[in-house]
């Protein structure tokens, strides 16, 4: 794959970005310049082909979502998760509350939303839920080769700061005893983790892995189970309409970030924070949609 060629994917895409708006219900995610748009593709020997603005540093928010639900499988097993959250599209926002009353005898309908990913996360090993948040940032510096991963302090205290959604989903699950334990310290996991800083190149590392089945680092198993969320669910209440135009799992975050995997063949991550209303990078589907239609990634 030549650079030249994700060159003008992005020239391409770069002017639909006026359509989006960056996040600002987290008021630090609204400082980002709309205007930015990076693209890494990690190809099977682990090669990097990137352009534009990849090296721009970014935070993970809901792409963590991923690696929270497979550390979950990993240490609690397939039985435990899915008695606590099932794998059902939702037509709801990503901070939904509503069917956690109506539907689904009160378990999250699936882990990549956000009351699914905080059920997800008491599940991952640790004695704390510092220790639980701890392991999820070594296993994401781990896949993505990059030991220099941080969380950054002043988005997560933004985060932290303005979560009245993030507090009122997660008090209800423990009202109904979707999760148990000290809400505070489960939030506090959840927006460090958030908040983890990443880059395009380290999202299309990340990817790579679950392209390849895990690469040994877990079951090919669970990066199927993985995968298979990441098409159900991973793009919200978009996931149908990014299903049939992109056809590959792929995961938003509303940093701006865009994780997706073409089975077998490349991870890619992208990067542009001027959002979708339902919080995915405007031009950057459009650079997924355009990457997956070149190269023929669809998997249907
Ligand atoms: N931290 C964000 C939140 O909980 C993540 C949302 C997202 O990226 N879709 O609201």
């Amino acid at each position: 794959m030549e650079t030249n060629f994700l060159d003008k994917l992005l020239a391409d895409a770069r002017p639909l970005a006026f359509k989006g708006q960056v996040a600002n219900y987290i008021p630090l995610l609204g400082l980002a310049d709309p205007q930015k748009l990076g693209l890494c593709v990690a190809e099977p020997d682990g090669a990097l082909i990137s352009s534009g603005d990849w090296q721009e540093r970014f935070s993970i928010q809901s792409i963590s979502k991923i690696l929270v639900f497979t550390l979950s499988l990993i240490d609690s097993g397939f039985d435990k998760v899915l008695e606590k959250v099932s794998i059902e599209s939702t037509d709801d926002a990503f901070n939904s509350i509503v069917n956690l009353e109506t539907k689904n005898n009160h378990r999250p309908l699936n882990p990549l939303i956000n009351a699914g990913a905080i059920v997800c996360l008491t599940l991952i090993d640790g004695k704390n839920m510092h220790e639980k948040f701890t392991r999820v940032l070594e296993f994401t510096r781990l896949l993505a080769r990059n030991s220099s991963i941080e969380v950054d302090e002043d988005i997560y205290l933004s985060e932290k700061a303005t979560a009245a959604r993030n507090r009122a989903l997660t008090y209800y699950m423990l009202s109904t005893g979707a999760i148990e334990g000290d809400v505070e310290a489960i939030l506090d996991a959840y927006f460090r983790i958030c908040s983890m800083m990443v880059t395009c190149a380290d999202l299309a590392r990340i990817a790579l892995v679950y392209a390849q089945g895990g690469a040994g680092f877990f079951p090919k198993e669970i990066a199927r189970t993985v995968k298979a969320a990441m098409c159900v669910c991973g793009m919200y209440d978009e996931s149908g309409q990014v299903a049939v135009e992109v056809g590959l799992p792929t995961k938003s975050g509303v940093g701006g970030g865009l994780l997706s995997v073409a089975p077998n063949r490349f991870g890619i991550g992208i990067y542009g924070p001027a959002l979708t209303d339902k919080g995915s990078s405007v031009a950057g589907l459009e650079v997924l949609k355009k990457l997956s239609k070149e190269l023929d990634l669809s998997i249907f």
